[in-house]
């Protein structure tokens, strides 16, 4: 288990993803990304999580960049917002991204969220942009079943992924298992609750029984569920508090416990892609 999880999971089309990979959302502007990429890389992550509209892909270059990292041992994700969907205005984003990263190619670009509007030509923009080789992998986020059936029944092209929230609280257990059929990679955005429920009993005394802390078992439950998990910390101590999970296990029967925490929990209600059509 130990080995394996700690091996980078191959997405579909042949590109390795590292499991755990430092969210940069809300990281600060300037030297607040650049420091918190800088501790990541320090701290061992080989995987940074952008966003057009995070506003800090130059802080996120520039410290890839000033790190002694090749370039190609990192992986780098970045995302589409939505105001630049359409085919042709698709592709000037992504340069305008790339730009930005100070990089020539990116590991993995998301449509950010299921816009109804120009859903499917964007869709034909990224596997486009995945053809030319500027990008390894396409996928998107927060796409529901009926939005991954719409791209993928008008397209024939498969997401490699698709970024949603999941952690105990909110498992999204349909859309998991749609998403393992298909072969898409699941990765678990705010895989820490962003903090908002450390408190939980069995939370807690999972984190004691395994001595470890409770991001750090939130962290190890995703990898055990078969997840890639994005935690955020600006935070030298706290980013490499989430990094130190390769070395221990939860059980069965803890996973099981965790499990039976599902409710559905969102961290930010207003941010709800079921509402999307
Ligand atoms: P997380 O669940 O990663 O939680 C982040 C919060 O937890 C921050 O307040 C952070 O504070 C705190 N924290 C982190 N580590 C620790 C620790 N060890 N102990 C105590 N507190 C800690 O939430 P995010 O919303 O940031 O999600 C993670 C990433 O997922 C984002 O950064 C982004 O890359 C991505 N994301 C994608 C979305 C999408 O729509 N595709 C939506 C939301 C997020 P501090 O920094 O002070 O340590």
């Amino acid at each position: 288990m130990k080995h394996d999880l700690a091996s980078p999971l191959l997405l579909a089309g042949g590109t390795n993803i590292p499991r755990v990979g430092l969210g940069v959302f809300r990281a600060g502007s300037g030297a607040g990304t650049r420091n918190a990429v800088r501790y990541g890389l320090d701290a061992g992550y080989r995987h940074i999580d952008t966003a057009a509209v995070y506003r800090n892909e130059t802080e996120v270059g520039e410290a890839l960049r000033q790190s002694e990292i090749a370039r190609d041992e990192v992986f780098l994700t970045t995302k589409l917002w939505r105001e630049d969907y359409g085919y042709d205005r698709a592709l000037k984003a992504f340069d305008e991204s790339r730009d930005r990263l100070g990089v020539e190619v990116i590991d993995l670009y998301l449509m950010h969220w299921p816009n109804p509007e120009k859903r499917v030509q964007t869709w034909r923009a990224l596997e486009a942009l995945r053809e030319s080789g500027c990008c390894r992998a396409i996928g998107v986020s927060n796409f529901t079943i009926p939005h991954l059936s719409q791209i993928i029944d008008a397209t024939g092209i498969t997401p490699a992924v698709n970024q949603i929230e999941l952690h105990p609280f909110r498992q999204q257990r349909e859309l998991v298992a749609f998403c393992r059929a298909h072969g898409i990679a699941l990765v678990a955005w705010a895989p820490l609750t962003k903090g908002q429920r450390f408190e939980e009993p069995t939370l807690r005394s999972v984190a004691a029984e395994v001595q470890r802390t409770v991001p750090q078992v939130l962290i190890r439950w995703s990898l055990q569920k078969g997840f890639v998990a994005i935690p955020k910390s600006s935070n030298q101590i706290r980013i490499g508090e989430n990094f130190a999970v390769f070395d221990f296990s939860l059980s069965e029967a803890q996973m099981a416990r965790l499990d039976a925490l599902d409710e559905g929990y969102r961290t930010a209600p207003g941010w709800d892609p079921s509402v999307v059509a």
